[in-house]
Order: structure tokens, then C-alpha cells, then sequence
């Protein structure tokens, strides 16, 4: 038995792995990793594997950087943890500071949570409470995009919707009110991305003429609806987004959990349309995907409602034990730093540049495929049965899944949503393994239809 093997057989008795269907692992067990390196992860039998997903959307500069891996270091000789309710530390106090410096305008107080659906409950508790305390009582009820992901926990789940997350718990979710999401890849409207107006918004625009009076807030992932497919679409339906919730007193909550930390090619998506939200929701790229942090970042016009006597009421009365835990805001401060000495935003122009370079080389050409799309370092391939009229293949095929396991094979993780073969490798990769995903990518769709 191979050493892996070994691994396999003990992890079986006793783990249960997330998002799988444990009874897939008895045909395709769970590798085994070892250890890290930069954009590469080697299994205990000494294989490698390109990381192409950041190790699902988390990890920015690779996998045991030295800077992070000392500032982790540092702080757990000091300081490992506190409790945040009337107590404060450094790094805390610092990636406080650090964050609203590069967050967009308006953006001047954080709340801490521990991952990111937790932001996300956060966020929607603190905009009801505030609407409830602005004495706007009938503000209860929140508005999301249909294939929207805001996380697994029962609010942020509720405000979800990719059915195949969450339709069995139907009778649990609270009722959200949902409009179309723009599919730009399928515009109903006949636009293609350069002549868009974002003509979609009507969809929204009708919900919240009608329902303004009982909506508290609208939720949405900027720029990449990411767990729907990397559906990417125009910064106007964000600028639209922001004007109506002015005009009608509703909060803007932006989920930046995936998209955030210069993803699409921008600090947080927000900036592609130069808005701000009232909170915007960060977490994943925010610790370079080293520890669970996150943080529910708002304007003082939301703080300042709660703000009062004891007496009042008006507190925030949310916690979680690990509130603004030390060790992940350390790690959060120097991922800050490294943004700014080594330049990341400025340099990832230059890659996604090859990024498109590359992927167009190699992948444009296939026959299955219906679209590349591609903002900044996320870049998908959208696969379809025939390009013209850009038919999908049905989900029972799990067409993504089965070349998933060929590209693993070949040593790159890939892990596609549905018919979607995506690429969000941590921002350290270099051309030479641009040039290898992509490859990898070609050979393993050929593979599959080929065969
Ligand atoms: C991953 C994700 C979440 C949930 O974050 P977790 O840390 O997995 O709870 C929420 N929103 C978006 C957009 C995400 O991609």
C-alpha cells in the first residue's frame, strides 16, 4: 500500500468532507497533501499539483509564503488570542486602519467575524437593526439576485440562490425577494459585453418600485457572480444599483468574499464601478487564505445608529468567540503590506494580460467551447454541446466533474462549477505555469470528448 493509500483508508473511517458526495471518494479518495509551495501542492506520494483555484478562492500569494508564515509566527509568540468585547490588541487595531485605507470611500468601521457567511449574517442583521432603529419598522426584507452565493449558514443561505444549495431547506429560508441576474453569455436582450447598458436592471428596478417600503436591503456579489459560473457582467448594473438604493433609503450590501483583494483586477470590485456599499462584506483573499477571518466593513451613517445610551437598546449585540482573533489579523495586516511593497494590483495587470494571452492560445478553439470570459485573475471556460445556439449539457452528465479528475491526473486542480471550468490560481503564478494550466486544461477537455 502506498503511503497515500494508508491516508485514505484512516481519513474514510472518520471524515466527512465538505461539499462531496462521500460515496464519490470510494472511486476518487481524497488526496492526501503533504505540503505547499508558491502555486504547487505535493500529495504524500511526492506528486504535484498546480493549484489553478487558489484552494477554493483563498489563497493570494501562495501556499507557505515566508512574509505571512513569519508575521504568523511573530504574532503567536506575543499575543494568540483575546476576548474583542471590551478588550483590543494591535494587529486588530492596525489591519482596522489598514483596511478602511484601501477600502472604498465612505467605508470607516469594521466588524469582526470568522468567515465569510458569518460577514454575511452580520451584514443582514446589522441593515435590519438599523432600519428598525431609523423607526423604517416595515424595512424587513432583503433582495438577491437569482444564482446568487452568499455562504451555507440559514441567512446567508436564504439570501443564496443556486438551488442546488439550498432547495431542500426551502421550508427554513427566510423569504427573499429575488430578480433575475444578468447572463450576459445568454443576454436576453441581444447585447453583447461592449454595447451593454446593463438593460437587465429592469428586472431590478421593477422589484424595488414596487416593494421599496419593505426592503431593508439589496445583497450582491460585484462584477462575478462567482459560485454561479464566473458570471461575469457590467460595472453599469452596479452604478444603477447604487442610485436606486439612494433613492429609496435601502441598504447596499456588497459581497466582495470572493471577488475582493484585487481577484477581478481591482482592490474590491466596487471600484470597477466607482460606488461604495453601505457594508461590504470581505473575508477568503482577506488572510491570503491562511486563516478564517472576516470583517463587515460600514459607513458611519449605519455605526452611528446604534450608537447610544445602555438604555437604549441600539446595541450590536453580536459576537462570535473568535471576534478579531490576533493571529488572522496579523496575517491579514501583512497580506495588506505585501499588496502595497510589492505593488500586487499593478503586477496582476501584467498577468491577467497572459492570462488571456495563453488561455486564447490554447483553449478558443475547441470545440465545446462557448465562451472564455475573464476579469482580471478570474478567467472561465463556459462549456456548451454546440456553440451556436449554446446549448449546455445536462447536469447529470457532471461534465466539469468528470474532467476535473482528468486534470488531476495531469496535475492540475481545476474543480469546476457545473459546466464551468474555471481559473483563480493565487497571484504568484508565473507565465511558464499560466502556459501549464491552460495546457493542462486543452488536453483534459479534449480528453473528455474525445473519448
Ligand atoms: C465563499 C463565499 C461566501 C462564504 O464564505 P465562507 O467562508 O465559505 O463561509 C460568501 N459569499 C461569497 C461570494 C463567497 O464566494
Amino acid at each position: 500500500m502506498s503511503n497515500m493509500k494508508s491516508y485514505q483508508e484512516r481519513d474514510k473511517k472518520h471524515i466527512w468532507h465538505p461539499c462531496s458526495q462521500m460515496k464519490d471518494y470510494e472511486t476518487f479518495p481524497p488526496i492526501v497533501i503533504k505540503q505547499g509551495k508558491g502555486v504547487f501542492l505535493e500529495d504524500m506520494d511526492g506528486k504535484k499539483y498546480l493549484d489553478a483555484i487558489s484552494s477554493w478562492w483563498v489563497n493570494l500569494f501562495g501556499h507557505s509564503n515566508q512574509r505571512i508564515n513569519d508575521a504568523l509566527y511573530k504574532q503567536a509568540n506575543k499575543l494568540e488570542h483575546v476576548i474583542f468585547a471590551n478588550f483590543t490588541h494591535e494587529a486588530a487595531i492596525e489591519l482596522a486602519e489598514g483596511i478602511i485605507n484601501v477600502s472604498p470611500k465612505g467605508l470607516n468601521k469594521v466588524f469582526f467575524g470568522d468567515n465569510g457567511s458569518s460577514a454575511v449574517e452580520i451584514a443582514l442583521k446589522l441593515s435590519f437593526q438599523y432600519h428598525q432603529q431609523m423607526g423604517k419598522n416595515r424595512k424587513t426584507k432583503f433582495v438577491a439576485l437569482t444564482d446568487a452565493y452568499h455562504g451555507e449558514t440559514i441567512g446567508a443561505l436564504s439570501v443564496g440562490g443556486v438551488d442546488l444549495y439550498s432547495n431542500i431547506y426551502k421550508p427554513l429560508l427566510m423569504e427573499v425577494i429575488r430578480p433575475t441576474a444578468p447572463d450576459c453569455f445568454r443576454c436576453p436582450y441581444g447585447k453583447e459585453r461592449k454595447n451593454c447598458d446593463a438593460q437587465c436592471f429592469e428586472a431590478m428596478e421593477k422589484v424595488v418600485l414596487k416593494q421599496h417600503n419593505e426592503i431593508t436591503a439589496i445583497i450582491i456579489e460585484p462584477m462575478v457572480q462567482a459560485a454561479a459560473g464566473m458570471k461575469i457582467y457590467s460595472a453599469n448594473y452596479l452604478k444603477k444599483l447604487r442610485k436606486l438604493c439612494d433613492a429609496y433609503d435601502i441598504n447596499l450590501i456588497a459581497d466582495e468574499i470572493a471577488v475582493g483583494f484585487g481577484r477581478t483586477g481591482e482592490m474590491f470590485a466596487c471600484n470597477h464601478a466607482n460606488i461604495s456599499p453601505d457594508i461590504m462584506c470581505v473575508s477568503k483573499g482577506l488572510t491570503a487564505g491562511y486563516l478564517p477571518l472576516s470583517l463587515a466593513i460600514m459607513t458611519d451613517k449605519i455605526y452611528n445608529a446604534f450608537y447610544d445610551d445602555y438604555p437604549t437598546m441600539k446595541a450590536f449585540l453580536h459576537s462570535h468567540s473568535y471576534s478579531g482573533n490576533p493571529l488572522g489579523c496579523a496575517v491579514a495586516l501583512e497580506t495588506l503590506k505585501i499588496f502595497e511593497d510589492e505593488q500586487i494590483i499593478n503586477q496582476n495587470k501584467i498577468k491577467s494580460k497572459i492570462i488571456k494571452e495563453k488561455a486564447e492560445e490554447r483553449i478558443l478553439d475547441l470545440p465545446n467551447v462557448g465562451e472564455f470570459r475573464q476579469l482580471g485573475m478570474i478567467a472561465a471556460i463556459e462549456l456548451v454541446k454546440d456553440k451556436t445556439t449554446k446549448e449546455g449539457f445536462d447536469w447529470q452528465k457532471r461534465v466539469g466533474y468528470q474532467i476535473y479528475k482528468i486534470a488531476v491526473e495531469k496535475g492540475v486542480i481545476l474543480r469546476p462549477l457545473g459546466n464551468v471550468i474555471y481559473f483563480m490560481p493565487p497571484y504568484v503564478i508565473n507565465e511558464k505555469e499560466i502556459k501549464f494550466m491552460f495546457q493542462i486544461a486543452r488536453e483534459s477537455i479534449t480528453m473528455y470528448f474525445d473519448r
